[in-house]
C-alpha cells in the first residue's frame, strides 16, 4: 500500500512481471505490516518495512528491515547482478552466492557490507523500543483497520466531504484488490478531500482534539496531515493536482483510540470548516 496515495500494489500480476524480466519484486510492507498483508506468498521477493511506524507504534524509533524470502535465483540472471555473483574484493575476494547460497547471498550482502559500510545499525535501544512495539503489533493492526474502515464509511456520508480513498470502501478502484491482499483489513490511514478546499482543510485539523497534526503516520495515537501546506509545500497547485496531491487532501491515520470518540472528534471538526 503506497504512502499517501493508498494505491493497493496488484503483488501476483508485478511478481509475474518482474520474474519474466529476471529482475526480483522488492515490496514496501510498512502499512499493512505483516499481519494484515504477506508479499511472499504471492510471489514478492524481498520485503521492506519502515519500522518507525506500525511497527514500533509509538513513534519511539527510527528503523527499518529488510526480509529476504531467499528464493530469487541471482544466479539465473548473473550478468544483471555481479555485486552478488562475482568476487567482492572489499570482502575477502568472496562471491556472495557461492559462498551462501540463494537463500543468504543478499542478505548477507545487504548486512555485511553495506550496513558495515553506511553504518545503517540501530542502536541496542532502538531495537529494544521495536520489540516492545512488536509484541502488541497484531492487536493494534485489528484496531487501525477497524478505525479506517469506521472512520472512511462516515466520511464518505458526510456532506462536507468531496471523496474518500481507503480500499476497505466497495466505492474504492482498489476495492477488488484489497479483498485479495488484504483480506483482514488493511490498516488505519485514510486520504479524503474536502469541498471547502485548502481551507477548509486547515480549519478541519485546527479544530481537532485527538488527532495531532503530524508529519508522522502509522502510529497508535491519531495523526493528520495536510501534504500540501506540509510535505509537497514546494508545489503549485498545478503541481499538486497532477500529483494527485490535491490542495484540499487529508491523510488522516487512525490510531487504536476508541471508535465512537475518533469519530465524535472528525464529525466536530468537519462542523467547524462550515462555521
Ligand atoms: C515512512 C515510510 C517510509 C520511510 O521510513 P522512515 O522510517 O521514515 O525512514 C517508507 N515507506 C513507507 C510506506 C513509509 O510510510
Amino acid at each position: 500500500m503506497a504512502n499517501p496515495a493508498l494505491t493497493v500494489l496488484d503483488i501476483e500480476k508485478f511478481a509475474d512481471a518482474a520474474h519474466r524480466h529476471g529482475v526480483p519484486l522488492i515490496v514496501d510492507n510498512t502499512f499493512p505490516t505483516p499481519i494484515h498483508c504477506r508479499p511472499f506468498e504471492w510471489g514478492a521477493d524481498i520485503v521492506t518495512h519502515s519500522t518507525t511506524k506500525y511497527m514500533d507504534g509509538h513513534g519511539a524509533a527510527v528503523g527499518g528491515a529488510i526480509v529476504d524470502s531467499g528464493k530469487f535465483d541471482w544466479t539465473a540472471h548473473a550478468e544483471k547482478y555481479p555485486g552478488l555473483t562475482t568476487p567482492d574484493e572489499s570482502y575477502h575476494g568472496i562471491t556472495y552466492t557461492e559462498r551462501f547460497g540463494l537463500e543468504g547471498a543478499y542478505i548477507t550482502k545487504a548486512t555485511a557490507q553495506l550496513m558495515r559500510d553506511f553504518g545503517a545499525i540501530q542502536s541496542p535501544q532502538h531495537a529494544f523500543y521495536l520489540n516492545l512495539g512488536l509484541e502488541s503489533l497484531h492487536l493494534r493492526m485489528k484496531q487501525h483497520a477497524i478505525n479506517g474502515q469506521a472512520v472512511a464509511e462516515f466520511l464518505e456520508k458526510h456532506p462536507a466531504v468531496k471523496s474518500v480513498e481507503y480500499a476497505g470502501l466497495p466505492s474504492s478502484k482498489y476495492h477488488a484488490l484489497a479483498q485479495k491482499y488484504l483480506p483482514e483489513g488493511g490498516c488505519g490511514v485514510v486520504s479524503f478531500r474536502l469541498k471547502g478546499g485548502r481551507e477548509a482543510a486547515q480549519k478541519f485539523m485546527e479544530n481537532l482534539k485527538i488527532a495531532a497534526i503530524e508529519t508522522h503516520v502509522a502510529d497508535a495515537r491519531s495523526c493528520v496531515l495536510h501534504p500540501a501546506s506540509t510535505t509537497h509545500r514546494q508545489l503549485t497547485d498545478a503541481e499538486l493536482e497532477a500529483a494527485g496531491v490535491y490542495s484540499d487532501l487529508i491523510r488522516f491515520s487512525c490510531g487504536i483510540e476508541d471508535t465512537q470518540d475518533l469519530l465524535d472528534d472528525i464529525a466536530q471538526a468537519l462542523e467547524a470548516t462550515e462555521a
